[in-house]
């Protein structure tokens, strides 16, 4: 029997989320393998599996494999499962919800939950301009991607302007108007151009770049509707914004009419340590787009705008399914999480998991840098292999990370994430790092 160091109890006995990391057979294990590859010819080969993890379930910050290894899960389901997996508020949520109304269309008729959400970010969203009598209004959506559609339609309408600028780094997603923007990596744009017209890149975190790359050469700044950013880069590589980039965005937005739209869809709802990663930085967006952590996982987005720009008219914009009562009810019981306490752990427990982090890491020489907010934390490397290396080795090891960037790793534990599981993913990360580095880097795959 396996027995708990410190309670003496019996492993498998303890409820999954507080189970530690156990590795019973090496990932992935001959259940996986087999459930694997009986999948794979009938599931789409565009899907980018990075390590073979082939999931039972999860319940707070832990995840189990179909072989009964327990993982701790530092991406949280991609920066989503904000909560944890599986909250039992959530869960109760959703399964209440689902006793009384599933769906009736939310872009044609009414019920409490789409009103609810919408009043509660409105409510929420004074947070980004302390003192100012701002009013907000949301368009809700099944994803971030649509977020971004709505953004895009929005600034469109509203300024009868076409340009949209975005930058080199950024990702907003995969269908056709935020790929548009997407720039992070050419994959995602290979073999699928042309893209919509009018969209302009310029370098993320240098405002100057807007004015002497596209204002002097490629576009007029009146023909621009918005220009849409993520304030923390995100799949880009956990980059934190210099300085005076954000609020010059804001002045040459205020000088030219152009909306200031905030993607804060991987960086929102309480990720960097404060509900909006724009509150960090005092500028006061136009427009801001949430997903992913918003309903702890279930499909839904936001687009929430300064009443002042919801001049659409009616008919102009809608969804059969976005913000459904199931979602919508997920969705405010997260909301109660993360305001109930949720946001704070994630700026204590995330300044504790970066500096411990940048602690251990220092003297290993692939490390290049360790940097974050709240529990958005990136972890450069010297090269691509070293760091998907590591990714690889902590799967191994039982704890679950992600790259992001160019070399980058990202660490976006659930918010719930505990002084104990901190710890953890410093040793098992660390560990991972020093026996990677150890090797000479002709030898990493
Ligand atoms: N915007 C940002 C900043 C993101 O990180 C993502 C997804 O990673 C998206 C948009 C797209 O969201 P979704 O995958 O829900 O469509």
């Amino acid at each position: 029997m396996i027995v708990s160091a410190t309670t003496g109890a019996s492993l498998v006995e303890l409820p999954l989320a507080e189970r530690p990391i156990q590795i019973v057979t090496e990932p992935p294990g001959p259940e996986a393998r087999a459930r694997i590859a009986h999948d794979q010819p009938f599931v789409s080969p565009s899907l980018i599996y990075c390590y073979p993890l082939f999931v039972r379930r999860a319940s707070g910050c832990m995840v189990e494999d179909v072989d009964g290894n327990v993982y701790l899960d530092a991406q949280a389901g991609v920066a989503t499962a904000s909560t944890g997996h599986c909250h039992p508020a959530v869960a109760g949520a959703i399964a209440a919800q689902a006793q009384e109304l599933i769906h009736i269309c939310g872009t044609d008729f009414h019920y409490a939950s789409y009103g609810a959400l919408c009043e509660r970010l409105n409510l929420l969203a004074g947070r980004l301009a302390p003192g100012q009598p701002l009013f907000w209004q949301t368009f809700l959506t099944n994803s971030g991607t649509e977020a971004v559609e709505a953004a895009l339609k929005l600034a469109r309408n509203h300024t009868r302007r076409t340009a949209i600028i975005a930058f080199r780094g950024g990702f907003h997603g995969r269908t056709f108007g935020s790929l548009s923007l997407t720039a992070s990596k050419t994959k995602y744009r290979k073999h699928f151009g042309p893209f919509l017209p009018g969209v302009f890149h310029a370098d993320w975190g240098d405002a100057p770049s807007v004015e002497h790359q596209l204002f002097d050469h490629l576009v007029a700044p009146d023909d621009v509707a918005a220009i849409v950013v993520e304030p923390v880069l995100g799949e880009g590589g956990y980059l934190l914004p210099p300085p005076d980039f954000l609020p010059a965005l804001r002045r040459i937005c205020d000088t030219h009419g152009i909306l200031l739209v905030f993607d804060e869809v991987q960086s929102g709802m309480g990720r960097t340590g404060k509900m909006f990663a724009a509150e960090h930085f005092g500028v006061v967006p136009d427009v801001v787009l949430l997903a992913k952590g918003i309903a702890s996982g279930m499909p839904l987005g936001a687009m929430m705008a300064r009443r002042e720009f919801m001049t659409w008219p009616a008919g102009s914009h809608g969804s059969t399914c976005a913000g459904n009562p199931v979602c919508c009810a997920a969705a405010l019981a997260t909301l109660d999480l993360l305001q109930g306490g949720l946001v704070e752990n994630s700026a204590r427990e995330g300044t504790r998991l970066r500096d411990r982090l940048a602690d251990r890491l220092k003297s290993i020489a692939c490390i290049q840098d360790v940097r974050g907010l709240g529990l958005m934390i990136g972890v450069e490397f010297d090269s691509h292999a070293r760091a998907d290396a590591v990714a690889q080795l902590c799967f191994r090891r039982g704890l679950l990370v992600l790259e992001c960037g160019r070399k980058a790793i990202r660490i976006s534990p659930p918010l719930i994430v505990t002084h104990a599981q901190v710890d953890t993913i410093v040793d098992v990360f660390a560990d991972a790092c020093r026996d990677v580095s150890r090797e000479r880097p002709d030898a990493v795959p």
